[in-house]
């Protein structure tokens, strides 16, 4: 029987990028040699540190060298003299549209050991998804100012929501309830929006019958945000606008302890292209270079990565193994009140794989 290969495309970019990516790829490697498949990596130095040195994040072909591979693992990218529009839409933004990289899924779990700053709150409490419209709708170019530099100088932006980037999207939410809860609830904002999102509805109304037996809720993004914080134990899948995922995607893993575990993954679930799996969190330059980063988010990431490439038994072997890490002070990072470096947490979660 021939090994199974993934070829997998490495950007660690800028702060703690590349050291909890690191981490990930020591953890992922353990587990190729655990499950017996294998890991080809290809590292990319895509960074504002390669702007700083170039002029670009990435070379003019950069869409085109990852192409071939069947998934990208990316750090984290961002330099404070580097504005976002250059960091942003010089790397991340063309991966994720040139690719079409159209659903970004980000986990929301209260682990046991990390402390919420919901009060009373369990690990019961807080276990949903948020899917991410990530390619559309309100993050357009199209707009512009009038009458610039007058005094009746206005600007404005025309968000777009097409059938077709709307339907995929709740089918994405959708199938993915099938597999959990069995529970969908749209965000949206029709009383006050009034173009684009009464269509929004009328899709999510479109996937309930394409989608029999899974429950639903809607509520306008103001209500949402405050069910995240008050109930959030009445969400299992949340699916989102571009701009509303945003938020609701920071709000979620906030609620549920550290940045430093919340994980993301930019989805093509076509698969003509490799999907991207990365930490919520950006280069925390604070922390950087003393090795204390929390590699959870990245290694949480390497599970989705794995599971998108269809090892399940490792992606679930190192959650699990990740899970029992959060329990004890000494090999939680300080992050979350513990005492552990990088490197220890990840001997901690090697160590839990047995
Ligand atoms: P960006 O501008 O891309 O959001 P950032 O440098 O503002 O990046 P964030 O990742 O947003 O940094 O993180 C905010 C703060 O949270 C950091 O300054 C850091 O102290 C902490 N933090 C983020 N990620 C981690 C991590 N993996 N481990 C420990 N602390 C983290
Ligand atoms: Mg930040």
């Amino acid at each position: 029987m021939t090994q199974r290969r993934h070829s997998i495309a490495v950007i660690p970019g800028d702060g703690i990028g590349p050291e909890v990516i690191e981490a990930g790829q020591r953890v992922l490697e353990a587990l190729a040699d655990r499950f017996d498949f294998a890991l080809d990596w290809t590292t990319f130095d895509w960074s504002c540190e390669r702007y700083a040195e170039t002029g670009t994040m990435m070379p003019e072909d950069g869409i085109d060298q990852v192409r071939a591979h069947d998934a990208i693992y990316l750090g984290a990218v961002g330099w404070p003299s580097v504005p976002d529009h250059v960091s942003l839409w010089g790397l991340l933004i063309p991966l994720r549209r040139d690719l079409d990289l159209y659903a970004n899924v980000r986990p929301v779990k209260l682990f046991e050991g990390v402390t919420c700053p919901l009060a009373g709150r369990t690990p019961d409490d807080i276990d949903f998804v948020v899917v991410r419209e990530n390619v559309e709708g309100e993050y357009s170019k199209i707009g512009g100012r009038l009458y610039e530099g007058t005094e009746h100088e206005a600007a404005n932006q025309v968000a777009m929501f097409t059938r077709h980037g709307t339907d995929r999207i709740m089918d994405i939410a959708f199938e993915l309830a099938q597999t959990r809860r069995k529970h969908v609830t749209s965000a949206t904002k029709s009383n006050g929006i009034v173009h684009t999102m009464p269509f929004w509805d009328e899709r999510f109304e479109a996937a309930k019958t394409r989608h029999p037996g899974i429950d639903t809720a809607a509520y306008h993004i103001d209500i949402l945000t405050a069910h995240f914080v008050l109930n959030p134990d009445r969400f299992d899948v949340v699916v989102a606008s571009n701009l509303f995922g945003d938020i609701l995607s920071d709000l979620g893993p906030a609620i549920a302890g550290s940045i430093g575990i919340a994980p993301s993954a930019n989805l093509n679930p076509a698969r003509t292209t490799p999907s991207m799996f990365e930490p919520v969190h950006g280069s925390a330059l604070d922390i950087a270079g003393q090795g204390i980063a929390n590699p959870a988010a990245a290694i949480w990431s390497g599970a989705m990565m794995l599971d998108h490439l269809g090892e399940t038994a490792a992606s679930d072997a190192v959650m699990s193994a990740l899970a029992e890490t959060f329990k004890h002070p000494e090999t939680r990072t300080r992050d979350l009140g513990g005492t552990a470096s990088t490197s220890e947490a990840v001997d901690a979660v090697l160590k839990a794989m047995g």
